[in-house]
């Protein structure tokens, strides 16, 4: 017997109905139809949108990961005067979804299921629905022909720390390609985004010194020490808190750190040598995270010449996890004026989560983040989006039709 389906309420299900006027839903039908979690190759996906954009006249570019598995595609449909590399504009959008495994589907998550106003796949909402909104529109694009450039930008390896784009951008800059700016499409409620947090993180690992727990001064308690150290961090975030300096158009307006992991000890009656613990710091263009994990180093540094009077080796560590840089596009930008006229949007958000949009600012390449669906619908089961916001991202590549068309 089936389990209750909670999605019934919703109205009859179906992946091949269609929906009136959005003509982005075969294509987003199609591209939910590869399974690209991370682990796996794109190279089907990959291939089979290269076909599509070929067969309409693009130039597309393949950069690979090492083991040729993965690939990043990067196309382009020229301007009507034959200019491909200065002044056009980017869509990108990453290929990867996060796994479904161990969570709780009541549909097929690589199939795009309509239910009521609701579609349902894995990546309709993370982020391919709005890639393929903008690939639906390139016959529109064509026929109204483009005073500007038009890339598309689609990565690998996103989803496990903007990998695969890096390769991407380092091979355009390296051709001289000089767009005017790039809209990553990722999941803001087609609100306009110009600016997210930077983020790094650390490992910190503590080794103390074992000894029976009657004994305690013949050790060095590993698990103590590192919640001193993270106690700090505490206190870190609460002043940031309290007392940081704010910018009220961010989500969370304030640099945040926070401690993720930790793991330590074997048995009570054991004073615990190895204790380890993640933690991360998301801040601010105005807070420098180097700044303050050098204040978090000076920190531990004091426990160390009471550890080693017990043992010579002991040691706290700390080991880089990830690094992403922040970026800030300035509301008043070409990019973001450009974006705001496209989503009929006034004003601008900024956001705590990261995106390749860095990637793109860092390489001299404005950007903004515009893109259907909610970020706290992604990387969840049974993650949707609102059709309501599927018609939006479409209103919104029109309006693009006729920023950059010919005439
Ligand atoms: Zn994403």
């Amino acid at each position: 017997m089936n389990a209750p389906d909670t999605l019934t309420a919703l109205g009859p299900r179906s992946s091949t109905a269609e929906i009136p006027g959005l003509v982005a839903w075969e294509m987003i039908r199609t591209l939910i139809g590869f399974d690209t979690t991370s682990r796996e190759s794109n190279l089907a996906l990959i291939d089979w949108v290269r076909g599509y954009l070929e067969s309409h006249g693009a130039q597309c570019t393949l950069t690979f990961d090492d083991d040729r598995r993965k690939a990043n595609l990067f196309a382009t449909l020229p301007s009507k005067d034959g200019n491909a590399m200065v002044g056009g504009i980017v869509l990108s959008g990453h290929t990867d979804v996060v796994p479904v495994d161990g969570q709780s589907w009541d549909t097929n998550p690589f199939e795009a299921t309509l239910i009521g106003d609701r579609v349902f796949g894995r990546g309709v909402t993370d982020m391919k629905s709005f890639s393929a909104t903008g690939l639906a529109m390139v016959p529109e694009f064509l026929r109204r022909g483009l005073a500007r450039p038009l890339h598309f930008a689609l990565s690998y390896d996103e989803e496990i720390g903007c990998i695969g784009v890096r390769r991407l951008i380092d091979d355009i800059v390296a051709r001289g390609v000089k767009p005017l700016g790039c809209i990553v499409g990722e999941p803001t409620g087609m609100e306009l985004v110009v600016a997210h947090k930077g983020k790094k993180s650390w490992r910190c690992r503590v080794r103390g010194h074992e000894a029976h727990s009657a004994l305690t001064p013949l050790g060095v308690n590993a698990v103590q020490i590192a919640c001193e150290i993270v106690t700090y961090l505490t206190n870190m975030a609460r002043a940031f808190r309290d007392q940081g300096e704010y910018d009220d158009a961010y989500d969370v307006p304030f640099t945040t750190v926070h401690t993720g992991v930790i793991h330590g000890g074997t048995a009570l009656n054991i004073v615990p040598r190895d204790c380890h613990f993640d933690f991360e710091i998301r801040y601010l263009p105005f807070d420098d995270p180097d700044e303050l994990f050098a204040e978090v180093e000076a920190y531990a540094r004091r426990f160390l010449p009471e550890m080693r009077k017990v043992d010579s080796d002991t040691y706290v560590a700390f080991d880089a996890l990830s690094a992403m840089p922040g970026f800030d596009t300035h509301g008043e930008s070409e990019i973001a004026s450009l974006g705001r006229a496209l989503g009929e949007a006034t004003g601008f958000r900024k956001v705590s989560f990261g995106t390749e949009a860095s990637r793109f600012h860092s390489a001299a390449i404005p950007a903004i983040v515009c893109g259907p669906g909610h970020i706290a619908q992604a990387h969840q089961p049974n993650e949707w989006v609102a059709v309501d916001q599927l018609r939006r991202c479409e209103a919104f590549m029109r309006r693009l039709v006729d920023r950059i068309a010919a005439a």
